[in-house]
């Protein structure tokens, strides 16, 4: 992950600006999360003791502390229901506004809100009301270090943007 404006560290990666997990099944007891984002889906846990529906994803029940769980999907649609956009303050290697907002995915869905990103949206631009999408992105690959070899772990992130 390549820093940019940063001239000592133009070229080489720093985990302390790295803002995105490590999603391989070696690191991250979740990765099945990532694996379905990489085919499109949304998905989250389920408990297959008590029923318990989670987000996000858990490697636990909450309720019952069971870890039997099993992935379910969610909806990629949904309506905001509240919008923040954060206008300073933000992260490094984030542009302001970072627009976040409560999302209802529905009646059907087994977990009825998410907090999410929304991005390819014009500031000021997103309301109450409006349809959002989940849209999956690259993000800058991982350096792994496995018996002196370096190779780049590639992964993906996602969020939400306005339906068009
Ligand atoms: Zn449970």
């Amino acid at each position: 992950m390549a820093v940019s404006g940063i001239p000592f560290l133009e070229g080489r990666y720093s985990p302390t600006f790295d803002l995105w997990p490590i999603e391989t099944k070696e690191f991250n007891r979740i990765h099945t999360f990532y694996d379905n984002l990489r085919e499109g889906k949304f998905t989250t846990t389920k408990c297959r003791q008590c029923g318990r529906e989670s987000y996000p994803p858990r490697v636990i029940c909450p309720e019952c502390y069971s870890d039997e769980l099993e992935w379910i999907e969610l909806p990629r649609k949904g309506k905001v229901e509240a919008v923040v956009e954060k206008l300073g303050g933000v992260p490094i290697c984030f542009e302001p506004p970072l627009i976040d907002a409560w999302i209802d995915l529905g009646e059907e869905s087994p977990v009825r809100h998410v907090l999410s990103r929304v991005i390819n949206c014009p500031p000021e631009s997103l309301k109450e009301d409006d349809k959002v999408q989940l849209v999956v992105f690259d993000v800058p690959s991982h350096p792994i270090e496995i018996r002196q070899e370096t190779i780049m772990a590639e992964r993906v992130f996602f969020a939400f943007e306005p339906v068009k």
